[in-house]
């Protein structure tokens, strides 16, 4: 595609570490520029929950992705366009990315409706499924969900899949390959028609990113990795149940892959980074994006990471605890409140215990991306 030649690069490595294969890097996008290693909050539903975009720039998150299939359904991708694209709608200018409804219909596929019939079903052309609101039945197709992703107006784009499960079914995990393959052919010329509009105005389209599936199996994600690199994708990503969720599976997966992915475009784990731990480990092998739910999820429960694990707010022993959650964070919970006042508000079911608790889970991981910056 033409498109990227008429723009400054996309994608820019600043720096590359001496010791492994991690590197800085810069994205720039129509709402600004971010750096990589990113970690990116999932705002499913055009919010990242309970805390408002003012919150989210005070802890220096610098890109967040929403739901191509939840806002589709709900409020649906015509009225967000009509009211100005996702950016305006929830009020959050930088940038954003949007999943392609892949994983999320794949889920679906495992879930049964009221009538014991499952929720969604694969077909060669697309995905089919019952909507979680209302049960009314939907088809969504590589074309459609570029289509919807377009709507939303974000900043990159995914390329329809299907997500493979972590298990060793090797002749579904072919399948469900050569379908992704199918897509992403498919989705890049979607993406393409619809970028003349921009490319005409004189504007820069959104980036789009293949993914890779193949399962577990090495040959498969070799396989996926030539195929979709050899394909005009902006940016690489790995999907699969098995990325994030099996950890030692995913960094064979990234350390056989390694030769396979071009130096030159941004790697994206999706579905990575539920502990510390886990992002250092692909940052150090050169992966550049990830995005989890855990971090705001566990907040939510009860869950809170310090430098020495995970602490529950709702163990007794923090009721008289006078200590911020980790003292050496410098987020606007630990700077203001105690580990009391937060066991009590976690207590008694206040809303403002949701929002504090996210607030530290949150500028936890960005401590930890800009820690690991500085170190390459
Ligand atoms: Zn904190």
């Amino acid at each position: 595609m033409v498109t990227q030649c008429l723009f400054n690069k996309m994608f820019e490595i600043t720096k590359k570490s001496k010791k492994d294969k991690s590197r800085l890097g810069k994205i720039s996008t129509n709402h600004g520029d971010f750096q990589t290693p990113i970690f990116m909050p999932p705002g499913t539903q055009a919010t990242v929950k309970a805390v408002g975009p003012d919150d989210l720039a005070k802890i220096g998150i610098e890109i967040l992705l929403v739901n191509t299939l939840h806002l589709s359904l709900q409020p649906g991708e015509n009225l967000i366009y009509d009211l100005g694209g996702v950016h305006s709608f929830m009020g959050w200018s930088r940038p954003i990315l949007s999943d392609s409804g892949g994983f999320q219909a794949w889920s679906f596929s495992k879930n049964r409706t009221k009538n014991g019939k499952k929720m969604a079903k694969i077909r060669e052309d697309g995905i089919e499924f019952s909507s979680p609101i209302d049960g009314s039945k939907h088809l969504i197709t590589p074309e459609k969900s570029i289509e919807i992703q377009h709507k939303l107006g974000v900043d990159i784009i995914m390329a329809f899949d299907e997500c493979t499960p972590d298990n060793d079914d090797r002749e579904y995990a072919k399948k469900a390959m050569e379908r992704t393959h199918q897509w992403a052919q498919r989705s890049l010329k979607k993406h393409q028609e619809l970028s003349k509009v921009y490319l005409e105005k004189g504007k820069k389209p959104p980036l789009i990113f293949g993914i890779i599936q193949g399962g577990i199996f090495e040959d498969l994600r070799k396989e996926s990795a030539k195929f979709i690199t050899s394909l005009d994708f902006d940016g690489i990503a790995l999907g699969g149940e098995t990325i994030g969720y099996n950890m030692p599976r995913t960094l064979e997966i990234i350390d056989y892959l390694q030769d396979l992915l071009p130096e030159d475009k941004p790697r994206y784990t999706m579905g990575l980074g539920s502990s510390a731990q886990d992002i250092i480990e692909v940052v150090k092998r050169g992966i550049d994006m990830f995005d989890c739910v855990a971090p705001t999820r566990m907040a939510r429960h009860g869950s809170l990471y310090t430098e020495q694990g995970n602490l529950r707010i709702s163990n007794n022993c923090f009721e008289k605890d006078n200590n911020p959650i980790d003292k050496n964070c410098d987020c606007y919970t630990c700077q203001n409140f105690s580990r009391a006042y937060l066991h009590h508000l976690y207590s008694v079911k206040e809303s403002l215990y949701l929002r504090l608790a996210t607030i530290h889970n949150l500028r936890f991981m960005m401590n930890l991306i800009q820690r690991l910056r500085k170190e390459i």
